[in-house]
């Protein structure tokens, strides 16, 4: 018997995948996104900056959401972004760090995000900023293939498409930036990438918090549609997804 191809990476009769992505450990993701979670029956990733020496009592809180089921994922410690987000040539910036600078900064965020969740079999990574390079101009390079040595994904930056299984760069995932979104918006996002049979990764900062904020309702909104339509559209960590993308390739 020959063995048959399997259709879709997703589980039973599911299109496509969402999953929903939190940066930066905000205190709301704590109060408000995790409880919204769990009413809906959802399970996240959440990237996380552990940064200076405080950063195991700081993120105590975040061992009970790993063992809740949700991804704690690597977003390094330092959190470096380009020049552009300041007014000045000082301090560390994407375009005045070395790759070696860079790949220990990996190495660290995830050896800490591990001991937050031991139990976690495989991390994904998220670009602070969304940037995936270092240097400028002649000198700039890429940090994907460090992503790729130390993590199973990397959630990068925009791009019109939604991940598709087979062609997608797992090391550099596109992204729905969430914030300010209206309800409706993300519905249709999701919707129009799993009829394609694509993955909607959606990226969120604070629920009515800070300056990259959504609206609870909003945000409401699209955990109510998913665990509705959880036939349909398979919702899971980022790392899950790519697991599980990982193993079906290998299979084709
Ligand atoms: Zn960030």
């Amino acid at each position: 018997m020959t063995k048959s191809k399997v259709r879709s990476p997703y589980p039973g009769d599911c299109q496509g995948a969402v999953s929903l992505t939190f940066d930066d450990g905000l205190p709301s993701q704590l109060d408000r996104a995790v409880p919204l979670l769990e009413q809906y029956g959802l399970s996240a990733t959440f990237y996380l900056a552990p940064r200076g020496n405080d950063w195991e009592r700081r993120l105590a809180p975040w061992r009970e959401v790993a063992r809740a089921g949700h991804e704690l994922g690597n977003h390094t410690t330092k959190h470096i972004c380009s020049r552009a987000f300041a007014d000045s040539l000082d301090g560390k910036s994407l375009e005045n760090c070395t790759l070696e600078e860079m790949e220990a900064d990996i190495v660290l965020g995830k050896e800490r995000i591990q001991q937050l969740a031991p139990d976690q079999a495989e991390m994904s990574f998220a670009y602070p900023c969304y940037s995936t390079y270092i240097g400028e101009d002649a000198s700039r390079q890429s940090y994907v293939p460090l992503v790729a040595k130390h993590h199973i994904a990397g959630r990068a930056g925009f791009l019109e498409a939604a991940n598709h299984p087979l062609t997608a760069n797992l090391a550099c995932l596109s992204t729905w930036n969430g914030e300010r979104s209206w309800g409706p918006t993300l519905v249709g996002l999701a919707e129009r990438a799993a009829t394609r049979g694509r993955w909607s990764i959606f990226t969120f900062h604070g629920i009515d918090e800070g300056h990259l904020a959504i609206n609870d309702v909003d945000f409401e909104e699209l955990c109510r549609h998913l665990q509705l339509h959880s036939d349909r559209i398979w919702v899971a960590p980022v790392s899950q997804v790519a697991r599980r993308i990982l193993d079906w390739r290998s299979e084709q």
